[in-house]
């Protein structure tokens, strides 16, 4: 039952929405791994060709706050990507009622995600699909961001058009709107999502259409004045909203440090050629101000 002459398969972790994760293990290294099995649809060639040429620079993306992409191979009509195992994902920790996230917990997830962000970006890599189940976390507690890239490879199957890859509630104004030239902004957003989310312990605007989630988006923050997002006319989908005062943030977030609050803020600025960039927000004085992130290997995890 050898996949590749190297990895012995094992049970099944979950459907994913590229297809079927199952648990393996390298014989190559006695490590375990997790495998993705790709369906390639009927546009296999094509897929095929470019898939594997961009696979290749996805393999070349290492860093400690990024899933490896360990190995990549066709194998029965499939394309087979094999990934680190890791133990849990961020959606588990926010979710489960038994852990307290402190100010310095959620400092340090926040920072990983960042930083894993941030690497990305620098070699001009957009995630594209960030939400807590695709921020994983190994056994020492470091959070690598899986799905790296490959939303802009293999787009998604059920969904039609590419600038709508996005789990909604994570998505940025402008992708609302219809842009076909985002950038690094839509991570930034998404970060600011979960970073609303591990303050709230729930997702912060759970929009159940594209048009509601504009809606939620402006009750949050106030409809966006022209003089905030001058391009925002321009955008495709662009429609008058019903004007809407922002309420203050503070009162959103009652629990949260104002230095978190200035850079959440900061994060969630409507214009994206505005909006703080990773980069920028890592060297934020909320990640050197008290308290500071908590080490890695002690941050709380599901049971
Ligand atoms: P989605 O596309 O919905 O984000 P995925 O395809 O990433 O889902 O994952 C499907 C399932 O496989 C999930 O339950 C996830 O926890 C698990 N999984 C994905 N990658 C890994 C990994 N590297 N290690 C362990 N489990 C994983």
């Amino acid at each position: 039952k050898k996949v590749a002459n190297r990895y012995l398969k094992r049970e099944v972790l979950g459907e994913g929405t590229y297809g079927v994760v199952y648990k393996a293990i390298d014989t190559k290294t006695g490590m375990t791994v997790a495998i993705k099995k790709i369906r390639l649809g009927k546009q296999k060639e094509g897929v095929n060709f470019t898939a594997l040429r961009e696979i290749k620079l996805l393999k070349e993306l290492k860093d400690p706050n990024i899933i490896e992409l360990i190995d990549a191979f066709p194998h029965k009509g499939n394309l087979h990507l094999v990934f680190e195992f890791m133990e849990t994902d961020l959606e588990a920790v926010i979710r489960d009622r038994n852990i307290f996230l402190s100010p310095a917990d959620i400092k340090s997830f926040l920072q990983m995600t960042l930083k894993g962000l941030a690497f990305c970006h620098r070699k001009w890599v957009l995630h594209r699909d960030m939400k807590p189940n695709n921020l994983l976390i190994g056994s020492k507690g470091q959070l690598k961001l899986a799905d790296f890239g490959l939303a802009r490879i293999f787009g998604s199957p059920d969904r039609k058009f590419t600038h709508q890859v996005f789990a909604r509630w994570y998505r940025a104004p402008e992708l609302l709107f219809g842009t076909k030239q985002y950038g690094p902004g839509v991570d930034v957003w998404a970060a600011a999502c979960i970073f609303a989310e591990l303050l709230l312990r729930r997702p912060f605007l759970q929009g159940s259409s594209d048009i509601d989630q504009l809606g939620k988006i402006f009750a949050a923050f106030g409809t966006p004045k022209h003089s905030q997002w001058p391009d925002m006319l321009y955008l495709p989908d662009y429609v008058e909203y019903q004007y809407v005062p922002a309420p203050p943030l503070r009162s959103l977030f009652p629990m949260a440090s104002d230095d978190a609050l200035d850079l959440l803020s900061k994060m969630f600025t409507y214009d994206p050629t505005a909006r703080i960039s990773v980069q920028q927000a890592l060297e934020h004085r909320y990640f050197s101000s008290a308290p500071l992130p908590t080490d890695p290997h002690k941050l709380p995890r599901p049971a």
